[in-house]
């Protein structure tokens, strides 16, 4: 089918639905099935995947099986259609994370420190003392940051230290100094991010220095996230070429939250549910100074 047949089909499906005819609604729909090749593009364009995705919910069984069967088929187009796409966003930099900062240690200390991470591996049980400022908050956004990195390298407890610190400074710096909430909402944001479980890159490519502290403290959430985290984000973009989205959410313009790269507070945002209902919702920025942008749950 080329895209003016596609056109017409969708036109002709739309007619039959609004008359209820499920004839010519599975008539149509069988041809559509066989006869898309799906492109995101060609989705996009024609809103065609809203319609038939529309159709997954359709009262008679026939239809919505139809509908979900043609759904499910013009996916797998759709991700066959960029896979390039998909390899890039693997992650080409850093080949072995691992490999620059980590082997500090002699083997005997790492065998050491390995054995005593059965448990998990802190900067307790590395007898490291975190206390190095006379201010609580940042020994303890240290000591966390610690434990985070150090969860599963084998790299020599100096080398985490350093990057903990290090980390404490640019944040400290980018918040003028201060351990206010935006000190303290950043570091427990890298914090997360670092201790994820999914996301051992990060971690590595931190400890590695590939990603140096200050390109760390100014990372927007996307960057951070895992690829897990990546893939998801993908699917859902994918889902909504099916989903028809209701009225486009209002946007409004705060103060409340501070651009990470110009350090403006105008900031246009909206929230949205994008995970299931009983997750908090997704707000996501926009900085109508530089237009960084940004998302966060
Ligand atoms: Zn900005």
């Amino acid at each position: 089918m080329d895209s003016e047949e596609i056109r017409s089909a969708k036109a002709s499906l739309e007619k039959a639905i609004q008359s209820k005819n499920t004839e010519t609604m599975l008539d149509i729909m069988s041809r559509l099935r066989t006869g898309v090749v799906a492109t995101e593009e060609l989705l996009k364009e024609t809103r065609l995947g809203l319609v038939v995705g529309k159709l997954r919910s359709y009262p008679n069984e026939k239809v919505n099986e139809l509908a979900r069967d043609i759904v499910k088929k013009w996916k797998t187009d759709v991700s066959r259609g960029r896979p390039l796409k998909a390899t890039t966003t693997g992650g080409t930099n850093g080949a072995s994370p691992a490999s620059k900062g980590a082997g500090i240690g002699t083997p005997t200390q790492r065998q050491a420190q390995s054995q005593s991470s059965n448990g998990q591996r802190t900067f307790k049980s590395d007898n490291v003392d975190v206390n190095l400022t006379d201010d609580k908050i940042r020994n303890n956004c240290v000591g966390l940051i610690y434990n985070a990195l150090a969860m599963d390298t084998d790299a020599d407890s100096s080398v985490i230290l350093k990057r903990a610190v290090a980390i404490d400074a640019q944040v400290l710096a980018r918040a003028s100094g201060n351990t206010g909430s935006e000190y303290r909402n950043r570091m427990r944001s890298l914090y997360m991010n670092l201790k994820d479980k999914s996301n051992p890159k990060l971690r590595a490519s931190v400890i590695s220095e590939d990603i140096s502290a200050q390109r760390l403290s100014n990372m927007n959430s996307a960057e951070l996230a895992s690829e897990d985290r990546r893939k998801e984000d993908a699917k859902l973009e994918q889902e909504n070429l099916f989903h028809a989205q209701g009225a486009k959410p209002q946007k409004a313009i705060t103060d409340l939250f501070t651009c990470g790269k110009c350090r403006q507070k105008k900031v246009s945002y909206y929230q949205m549910q994008t995970r299931s209902a009983d997750e908090p919702m997704t707000t996501f920025c926009e900085c109508v100074v530089c237009g960084n942008r940004w998302k966060f749950s």
